[in-house]
């Protein structure tokens, strides 16, 4: 009996390993540019290049919803190279430099947003500007918080009452707000700065997200906390070395030290 119970727990492990494991990266970027402005930019050419790449290896740009769906088990199947990509904060350039490229491209982009800073802030986008992108069909709005603060400052700050409010606005007031100027469900959140802790897990839930996203350099897994699926930041210095590193899960299997990551 007790042979018998370990052949069956070897054969699980080994059918696990060989893919019962759900995984699809997610990519996150921040802005575009002819030139490199600073670390986050990323220049035209070599966005145009990474795309090229995934063509030319047999990658599909899936949406965040679709690998969402295929994480969760309610989309059945995927194609087997899936990549996602999202952009988080609503810098203008998405709107002026890498849209052309999403539409030559038709590839899927998901935006995280945070309210404030759209129609007001000089560096970002307009409300009429999302949903003109929306419009395409390709991108689609999502919510990164309502003004982009650190909550680990503000937890130190604020008494416990004002904390739960705060909160609740950049959780709960994001989605509305969101909801209210595009006009449809918001379901996902990406984490500002990559910061959560567990009681945030438990509030963004609440606030009624389906998963929500972080920058921790892994692969987003069937397996992982649905509020704490990793993504890939791509920056500058990246070569198309370290972007296949990225998207064909090479990074993910490299010791926690050894990551990308540890460099910035
Ligand atoms: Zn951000």
């Amino acid at each position: 009996m007790f042979r018998f119970i370990v052949i069956v727990f070897m054969l699980i492990g080994s059918l696990w390993s060989a893919g019962l494991e759900k995984k699809v990266p997610i990519l996150c970027y921040h802005r575009f540019g002819a030139e490199v402005a600073d670390s986050m930019t990323i220049k035209n050419s070599s966005f145009s290049e990474q795309m090229e790449w995934l063509r030319t290896h047999g990658y599909t740009v899936v949406s965040l919803d679709t690998a969402m769906g295929y994480l969760s088990g309610k989309v059945k199947t995927i194609p087997a190279k899936s990549v996602v990509i999202t952009v988080d904060d609503g810098h203008k350039s998405v709107y002026s430099d890498m849209a052309p490229m999403v539409k030559k491209y038709k590839i899927p982009v998901t935006l995280f947003i945070y309210p404030s800073a759209i129609s007001n802030a000089k560096y970002a986008m307009t409300w009429e500007q999302l949903r003109e992108l929306e419009t395409t069909k390709l991108f689609r709005v999502e919510s990164h918080t309502y003004w982009h603060p650190n909550f680990k400052h503000e937890k130190k700050k604020l008494s416990s009452e004002e904390y739960a409010k705060f909160v609740d606005k950049q959780l709960g007031g994001a989605k509305k707000k969101l909801e209210e100027n595009m006009g449809h469900e918001i379901k996902y959140l990406a984490w500002v700065f990559g910061i959560y802790d567990d009681a945030l897990l438990i509030d963004a839930k609440r606030a009624g997200y389906a998963a929500a996203f972080t920058i921790d350099r892994k692969h987003a897994a069937s397996s992982a906390n649905m509020m704490t699926e990793g993504r890939y930041m791509v920056i500058s210095k990246h070569t198309i070395k370290d972007f296949e590193r990225m998207v064909d899960g090479s990074e993910d299997r490299m010791p926690k030290g050894k990551k990308e990551g540890a460099k910035y």
